[in-house]
């Protein structure tokens, strides 16, 4: 699935290849999938995009904003698979959920994994949408401050109980990570997954908040991860420290042997000896 750096990786992209492209005919899907969420007919669809020009990307979290000028946005979230530009000339992939062909010839597809939004909406309205709508502050924001993560902390903790794996990975209260990301990030962060958030000191929440900063920029300027391709079909530059890979390895840090648990609906790969 694809977290923040691959979002932010694919809005850059789609700016350096897209951007100004004139849609001739646009498409949903022609493979039926339970999990895609549209929020419009094919007939609609094709409709509403016909002779649109595509606008600056924008990444936020999860999701990727594509207005379709004049006039409507292309809301792309919580999705995976891969999402490509094709030149003009080249075979479609035999699935596809979302097909944007250009007056030149090139043509985006979308084919996701899992699950994921693909919705067209009158500009402005695309803000009204759940999850969307009123979405908490991104770790690549300047207002994500260490103050603000300390009082978001403070604030989750005096609700429920939470662990720091719960923290980075559900319900988006830092919006853009995942099960994937959060695993380096504990790694950095020298955290158990299951650690409390109430139990946190000051100085495991700088850690943290660091290892966030640290992990993230690093995944961004790598293009996303290696485990996911961008916008023209490459793998990012990314290697995750703690994957499935790193099991049964020494720690570079300890020598310990990296282990996997299965905590919060999903694997977590941790070092025994750092994430006590
Ligand atoms: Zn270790």
């Amino acid at each position: 699935m694809f977290e923040l750096p691959e979002i932010i990786t694919l809005a850059r992209q789609m700016n350096q290849s897209m951007r100004g492209n004139v849609i001739r005919e646009g498409r949903l899907g022609n493979s039926p999938h339970k999990f895609v969420w549209y929020n419009r007919t094919h007939a609609e669809f094709a409709d509403l995009t016909r002779e649109k020009t595509i606008g600056e990307a924008r990444a936020k979290g999860k999701w990727l904003f594509v207005p379709l000028d004049p006039g409507y946005m292309l809301l792309l979230g919580e999705c995976g698979g891969k999402l490509l530009i094709h030149p003009a000339g080249s075979k479609p992939p035999d699935k596809y959920h979302l097909f944007l062909l250009f007056e030149n010839g090139s043509f985006m597809t979308h084919t996701t994994q899992m699950w994921g939004a693909m919705e067209l909406f009158e500009q402005g309205q695309e803000q009204e949408r759940q999850y969307v709508k009123g979405m908490r502050t991104t770790p690549v924001e300047l207002e994500f401050t260490p103050d603000y993560f300390s009082a978001l902390i403070e604030n989750l903790a005096k609700a429920e109980k939470r662990s720091v794996k719960s923290l980075l990975t559900q319900d988006q209260l830092i919006p853009g990570l995942g099960n994937a990301i959060a695993q380096d990030i504990l790694y950095r962060a020298r955290l158990h997954p299951r650690h409390p958030i109430d139990d946190l000191d000051l100085d495991q929440k700088m850690k943290l908040y660091d290892a966030i900063q640290f992990t993230l920029r690093a995944a961004i300027e790598n293009g996303g991860r290696n485990d996911e391709v961008d916008l023209y079909n490459n793998p990012g530059g990314y290697v995750r420290l703690m994957d499935q890979h790193a099991v049964g390895k020494p720690c570079p840090e300890c020598g310990e042997k990296i282990e996997k648990i299965q905590y919060l609906g999903g694997a977590c790969y941790l070092c025994p000896g750092c994430q006590k």
